[in-house]
């Protein structure tokens, strides 16, 4: 099975509710890009890839559309199994794993219709068809966050991330304490989340002021480096994030225990394909992680879906999905959804989304 036609499309993601804010970044609307494959007998694939702005990680919406401008054409006639397509892929560009990451999910839609499969069962098969998600706070105000917390955590939600970060790190311990009071006994967990933004001196004053809140540190600095440094110096367990650009770097944070878990993005990591690996590292040393994204919509949300189902429970921290902030959905019957804080695994071969026809418009680059 070859790929014939290759398509992209940009589409805007408007931000219900308000602007959306973490330490570094603020966004009230996201354009997406999507691809879709057709391949040589007929069948379709969508993926998708949506960067959170351009200060999150190293990924924006302009590179994302120039990598797969610079592949397209190259990827004409390659096949569609997942180590056929990354070995053209990388040899047709270095790195740009968030764009290739959209090629990727298509790929692997595509070749679960083909086969009458899901794309869990291509990842080596569904454990759940309930997917857990968590619940993210945004930077706010430490009463509103603890507010929104509690009812989050009655929602259904079994973990919460709190956003820290870019302010004073008393505010910080402030939020942190005020939630705890609110879900203290209710059983979700809590991740409190840096997105890179302290410096290892406040990352050691937020864990050494609250060291009785059960809460995991996730990616509380920018670099490698500086995680090794607060290491053996706090008592809360390390998670990384953002740094976990590739499955070198997991290899090496998990080889060394340098966390304790990971939270991992589908895009970052390069798709669905490394992420299957990511996900079998985390489970040779019981490393906890999630699987989401940054952004994007329900192709992106089913690949998460997809994944995360596929994920031992016990080590599964939940799928984020950009929903809950996003008005509408590409598939009208099949959107994926948010419920009592857990997402249904979509049924259905491929990722189960397919969507409604034309709503893209004109695609801004065509290969075949
Ligand atoms: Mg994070």
């Amino acid at each position: 099975m070859k790929i014939t036609e290759i398509h992209v499309y940009a589409h805007d993601l408007p931000v219900v509710g308000g602007a959306y804010r973490m330490a570094m970044t603020e966004v009230s609307s996201l354009p997406t890009t999507l691809v879709k494959l057709v391949s040589d007998t007929g069948h379709v694939g969508w993926g998708e890839t949506c960067p959170v702005g351009a200060t999150y990680a190293e990924m924006h919406v302009g590179g994302a559309r120039a990598a797969l401008q610079a592949m397209g054409q190259g990827l004409i006639g390659c096949g569609v199994a997942p180590v056929v397509l990354h070995q053209r892929m990388d040899s047709l560009l270095n790195g740009h794993n968030y764009a290739k990451a959209a090629i990727d999910i298509a790929a692997h839609d595509l070749l679960g219709k083909a086969l009458g499969v899901s794309v869990a069962t291509l990842l080596g098969g569904a454990l759940t068809t309930l997917v857990p998600s968590y619940y993210s706070t945004i930077v706010g105000d430490p009463d509103e966050t603890a507010r929104i917390a509690a009812q989050k955590a009655g929602e259904g939600y079994p973990r919460l991330q709190i956003k820290v970060g870019g302010r004073a790190v008393a505010q910080d311990v402030e939020t942190v304490r005020k939630v705890w009071e609110r879900v203290r006994g209710t059983g979700v967990r809590l991740a409190v989340d840096g997105n890179r933004s302290l410096t290892t001196r406040d990352a050691l004053t937020l864990s050494r002021d609250c060291p009785e809140i059960p809460f995991i540190l996730e990616q509380p600095c920018n670099t490698v480096e500086e995680l090794a440094r607060i290491r053996q110096q706090v008592s809360h367990g390390i998670y990384m994030d953002e740094t976990g650009t590739s499955l070198n770097t997991v290899i090496t944070a998990a080889g060394t225990g340098l966390v304790d878990g990971f939270g991992m993005k589908v895009t970052r990591i390069g798709g669905l394909h490394p992420m299957r690996a990511f996900r079998d590292i985390c489970a040779a040393r019981s490393l906890p992680h999630t699987c989401d994204d940054s952004w994007g919509g329900d192709i992106i949300a089913a690949a998460c879906t997809h994944i995360g189902a596929t994920v031992q429970p016990k080590l599964m921290e939940g799928a984020w999905i950009a929903q809950s902030y996003i008005d509408g959905h590409y598939d009208s019957r099949n959107g994926v959804k948010i419920e009592g804080g857990h997402i249904r695994l979509p049924e259905g071969p491929g990722l189960g989304v397919v969507p409604d026809d034309g709503m893209f418009g004109a695609p801004v680059a065509s290969f075949g």
